[in-house]
């Protein structure tokens, strides 16, 4: 195969060009040709008429235009002018698909595609033109994502230099659509097609949850307006120019391991931003900033798979966003493609990808979308694989190269600080709240939780069992204090065991040898029958260097009731009780 690109200047050059097309088309035995136009002038008599050009010249309708924010064409940005690539295939089978008043049957759409994918012989890829606003695209790759998996999928939306809808259309021979879904399918045995997106931006320091959002409006973070995290963290006010300030702090939201970019388009009066593309509740999402040297290492990754894929033509598709970032240096991460195999494309609204892992088709932003291209075997292996040569940034991109590396490093360390110390929190709470020997909450704790259940609402009976190790001092004297700690852990941990199953229940250490255990909603004589068993196994377990221990126990029952000290009492009566009748037993208080 083969791609020839052709800048519209004039009328006449344009015939001759075109001309030069056409010889190579035919003497080359070409079976078919397929035309894109990337456009960023807004002429649409001019449109037209070059498209009708084509038409008749080639005698063909497998044409598709889209209107562009920047032309792409040898590796090299071609801004507010009209691209023409022509791609030539010896053996694939190229067919365009138009799906008119697409707008309101996305899905249904979405399974008519999916069907004829996978019917098609060596489908190999599915390419998608579409106007940047109006669709509800989500919903047709939704549907897209469950085609066979050997197929790729890639596209770009069309838009303009500016938000109007106006400027959002596709177009071809027959007119200009603002609802039309142009797709093509690529087939062919022999046709072969490597599409990967590359990013690079950074997320700056910890994450926020989205609370409130609906498809691309994003009303609430962690319960604030949206707007708030732009003023607060980046003094961006809610003016006129919010989109273009923020367009170099992109939002990042994480879906199923998937990281999504999403740019502000607009801002609205309740604080809501409208996002280049959809967010769900529930997500997380982080503030990002482009590092140049993050990104240059991102696309040099993905240089050296194109490499290895030997392609004959490369289509290339990329977000306005990095066109703006970028600025006079734009091309740099675009010329290292034009070194391997003719290329051609434009600037988007938004990005068309399959996840390779997953299989999802998704929408994203401020990707480099890289589409590689062959018919038959790898024929000249690349020995030498091209890079980004960023020497360039060296001069004035230095101090922004170096600035962004200064936030990385300081978020990275900030980040790693805010988890240590969160963590540090909880192991802070945790040692607070138990006992160090047991691992069972200590006494402030069963107490609070004790009085919680006394002050409670409830009207139901609850239960507290208080158990003490029998001649446990013997223990000590005999065996030592470790045997005798270990003891103690092992019988919290029968207690623990015991109570695993039940709502609400807690075991705690009340002193040296006494555990408490807190049975909410539990009568009297369920406690009882609870506490009978945990003696007999206490009684039964076979305690290492000791061998047997027994337990005394006490139990009472109660209602929420201010006189919490009477409850105790009748507790400490009936474990002294047990006690003194002999040991080893359980004794309920009388209510
Ligand atoms: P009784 O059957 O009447 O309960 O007799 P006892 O020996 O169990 O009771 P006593 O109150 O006389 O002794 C409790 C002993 O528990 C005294 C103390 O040294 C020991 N003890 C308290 N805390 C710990 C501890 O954390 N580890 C160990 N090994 N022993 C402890
Ligand atoms: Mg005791
Ligand atoms: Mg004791």
């Amino acid at each position: 195969m083969k791609q020839s690109t052709v800048r519209y200047v004039s009328e006449l050059d344009f015939r001759e060009q075109l001309s030069g097309i056409l010889a190579d088309f035919k003497s080359n035995n070409y079976k078919s040709i397929l035309f894109h136009i990337y456009s960023g002038v807004l002429d649409e008599e001019l449109l037209l008429s070059i498209s009708r050009r084509i038409s008749a010249m080639f005698d063909t309708d497998q044409i598709i235009g889209s209107i562009s924010a920047g032309e792409i064409k040898n590796g090299r940005l071609m801004d507010r002018g009209v691209l023409i690539s022509a791609m030539m295939f010896e053996s694939a089978d190229i067919c365009v698909h138009r799906f008119a008043k697409a707008a309101g049957r996305e899905q249904e759409l979405g399974v008519e595609i999916c069907r004829l994918a996978n019917s098609l012989p060596h489908c190999k890829a599915l390419e998608f033109l579409m106007p940047g606003t109006n669709l509800h695209t989500r919903a047709l790759f939704e549907e897209i994502s469950r085609c066979s998996r050997d197929i790729q999928v890639f596209g770009g939306y069309a838009g303009g230099h500016s938000m109007e809808s106006s400027e959002h259309f596709v177009f071809d021979h027959n007119g200009l659509y603002s609802d039309m879904i142009f797709m093509i399918t690529y087939a062919g045995e022999d046709f072969h097609i490597s599409v990967d997106k590359s990013v690079g931006w950074q997320t700056l320091g910890v994450p926020f949850s989205v609370t409130k959002a609906d498809e691309n409006r994003l009303y609430e973070v962690d319960g604030r307006p949206a707007v708030e995290l732009y003023e607060k963290y980046m003094q961006i006010e809610a003016d006129e120019h919010f989109a273009e300030e923020t367009f170099e702090f992109p939002l990042m939201a994480e879906l199923d391991g998937e990281e999504l970019l999403r740019h502000t388009i607009s801002v609205g009066e309740d604080g809501s931003l409208l996002l280049a593309g959809y967010v769900t509740e529930g997500m997380k999402i982080y503030l990002c900033y482009g590092a140049p040297a993050e990104i240059v290492k991102k696309v040099d990754a993905r240089l050296i798979e194109v490499c290895e894929f030997c392609p004959e033509a490369i289509l290339l598709y990329s977000c306005s966003v990095r066109k703006s970032f970028w600025e006079d240096f734009v091309n740099v991460e675009m010329i290292p493609f034009q070194q391997i195999a003719e290329t051609a494309g434009f600037y988007t609204w938004g990005e068309v990808n399959r996840d390779r892992k997953n299989g999802n088709v998704l929408e994203y932003n401020i990707t480099l979308m890289s589409i590689a291209m062959r018919e038959g075997p790898a024929k000249t292996k690349t020995k030498k694989h091209v890079h980004v040569d960023d020497s360039v940034l060296k001069g004035q991109a230095s101090l922004i190269k170096r600035l962004t590396k200064l936030v990385y490093a300081t978020t990275t360390e900030l980040h790693k600080a805010y988890t240590d110390l969160s963590h540090m929190n909880d192991k802070l709470k945790d040692m607070a709240e138990h006992d160090g020997l047991t691992r069972v909450l200590n006494r402030r704790t069963i107490e609070q939780e004790i009085t919680k259940v006394f002050e409670g609402e409830s009207d139901k009976v609850s239960s507290l069992i208080m158990l003490d190790i029998d001649y446990f001092k013997k223990i000590n004297d005999t065996c030592g204090h470790a045997v005798g700690d270990d003891t103690l852990r092992t019988i919290a941990g029968i207690m623990c065991d015991e109570v695993k199953d039940i709502k609400g229940s807690c075991v705690g250490r009340w002193g040296g040898e006494e555990f408490m255990l807190l049975l909410p909603n539990v009568s009297g004589d369920d406690a009882f029958k609870l506490a009978e068993d945990l003696r007999r196994r206490i009684e039964q377990h076979s305690f290492e260097s000791v061998g047997s221990v027994t337990a005394s126990l006490g139990v009472t029952s109660f209602r929420p009731d201010p006189d919490t000290m009477s409850v105790y009492v009748k507790l400490d009566d009936a474990l002294y009780e047990a006690k003194r009748s002999g040991r080893n037993r359980t004794v309920l208080a009388a209510p």
